[in-house]
Formats: C-alpha cells, sequence, structure tokens
C-alpha cells in the first residue's frame, strides 16, 4: 500500500518537473516574442539542436553537469531550478488537494506564477496575456463552482487585492515622486483576489510584503545586494499565494489563519 502511495506521488513529481521543461522554454521566449512551439530547443551559444536525451527534466542537466554537449557552454542552473520547484509544488498541491478540480485550478494558477516570478524578474513585466487567461479560468471556475468561495466573494477579493496595490502605488509616486508600484502587480492582484476571495487576499497582501521584506533584509546584510531601488514586487505576490494554497484547511479555511484566530482572540 505504502509503495503504491509513494509511486503515485513521485510520478506527480516528474510530470511536474516535465511541466516545469516547458515553462522554462516559456520564461525564455515568451517575453522576447518568440514562438514558444517552435523551433525545437536549441543551444543559445552553437544553436545546435538539443537531442531528446539530453532534453529530460532534472536528470539530463546534471548528467551533463550544467554545460552544453557540444560547445561546453554553461546551462544556466534556472533551468534545473524551475523544473525542481515545478515538480515539488506539482507533488505538494496533490497531496494538500488530491485530484479535485480545484487542484487543476490552482496547479494552472501556480504554473503561471512560476512563470511570472522569472519574467518579472527578468524584465519587470508580467505580460496582460497571463492574466487574460488567468481571469478567463476564473470566470469558468465560478461558474461551475470549482472554488470553495462565493462568487461575489471572488469579485471583492480582486477588487480588494489588486485595489490596496494601486492605493500603495499611488501614495508611493506621492511621496517618492517615481512609480514604486506597477500596474502589472495591480493586475496581478486583481487575479489572485479573484481566485483566492477577501479573506485570503488580506492575508495574501501581508504575506506579500512580510516576504519582500525578509528577502531584502536577507540579500542586503548576506549577500550585498545592491538594490536599484527597483524590486519586482510579482514575484513576492506569487510566493505568497502559494503558501496560502499550500496551507488549506478543509472547506476553503486557511491553517495560518486558523492559528492566527485561535492565539490572538
Ligand atoms: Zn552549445
Amino acid at each position: 500500500m505504502i509503495q503504491t502511495f509513494e509511486l503515485f506521488h513521485s510520478a506527480f513529481f516528474m510530470i511536474g518537473a516535465i511541466f516545469g521543461s516547458f515553462l522554462n522554454v516559456v520564461i525564455w521566449r515568451f517575453p522576447r516574442g518568440e514562438s514558444i512551439i517552435s523551433p525545437p530547443s536549441h543551444c543559445s551559444s552553437c544553436n545546435k539542436q538539443i537531442a531528446p536525451y539530453d532534453n529530460i527534466p532534472l536528470f539530463s542537466w546534471l548528467i551533463l553537469q550544467g554545460k552544453c554537449r557540444h560547445c561546453k557552454t554553461k546551462i544556466s542552473s534556472r533551468y534545473f531550478i524551475v523544473e525542481f520547484i515545478t515538480g515539488i509544488l506539482t507533488l505538494f498541491l496533490v497531496i494538500t488537494y488530491g485530484l479535485t478540480p480545484e487542484f487543476y485550478i490552482n496547479l494552472i494558477f501556480v504554473y503561471m506564477l512560476i512563470a511570472i516570478t522569472y519574467i518579472d524578474y527578468d524584465h519587470y513585466i508580467i505580460p496582460n496575456e497571463f492574466i487574460l487567461l488567468g481571469i478567463f479560468i476564473l470566470i469558468f471556475a465560478h461558474l461551475f463552482n470549482w472554488l470553495p468561495i462565493e462568487n461575489m466573494d471572488g469579485l471583492y477579493g480582486g477588487i480588494a487585492f489588486g485595489g490596496f496595490l494601486y492605493f500603495i502605488g499611488k501614495i508611493g509616486l506621492l511621496i517618492l515622486k517615481k512609480e514604486s508600484m506597477g500596474f502589472g502587480d495591480v493586475k496581478l492582484g486583481l487575479m489572485l483576489g479573484g481566485l483566492i476571495g477577501l479573506k485570503l487576499s488580506v492575508l495574501a497582501l501581508f504575506l506579500s510584503f512580510l516576504i519582500s521584506a525578509i528577502f531584502t533584509l536577507i540579500g542586503i546584510s548576506l549577500f550585498k545586494m545592491k538594490t536599484k531601488g527597483e524590486i519586482p514586487f510579482g514575484p513576492f505576490m506569487a510566493a505568497a499565494t502559494v503558501v496560502i494554497f499550500l496551507t488549506r484547511t478543509p472547506g476553503g479555511g486557511n491553517s495560518i489563519l486558523n492559528w492566527y484566530f485561535t492565539t490572538m482572540f
């Protein structure tokens, strides 16, 4: 019994890693306006097409020790990291949700958030296509009641999450005289709020700022990270949302909120 259980789960890790491999292609090509379907993957240095046996998620990067088979140019560890993160989050989601409609919806959003994180980090943009796809999926999810929240709660969540960031951005513009919160973050908040509802949107906002503060402090003190005054906020919103996905309790509750309300009141 134990063995089939583990086999079942490790399969989801590998399936996730395969999607991670696809996300790597999306992260590189989409913001550059290249097709994500063709041409097949090739080395960015010597341009040689990558053979299927050198394109196995996780393993190929390890076997080739992070170098191109032909020209030995270094292949970024990011390829491995994205595949690993996608695999492990797929595994955690299936453990948390089982094979429910909510699992599939959250899985799609997690995959989008991984791509958004790296694209925002590289280019300081959150592509509108991702937001539109997300909203399209949300409309269906709400229509068929696949989410544990009321339709109106999704609307309030979106307004609260996106609206708060819009408000922060306006204040930042007044005080700092420059853009501190991009409109991409506002649109991302709108989408994520529609997915998690009002209560969890408040938690997501709190966690986004908390994670960004911790990350920035550690980065500056330990790694002498230089802030150009411009740190993309999308990745922190993505991290906060993933934390919320993974701390779900039955009936649409959340263990962080449960803990907070039992400890504080
Ligand atoms: Zn090469």
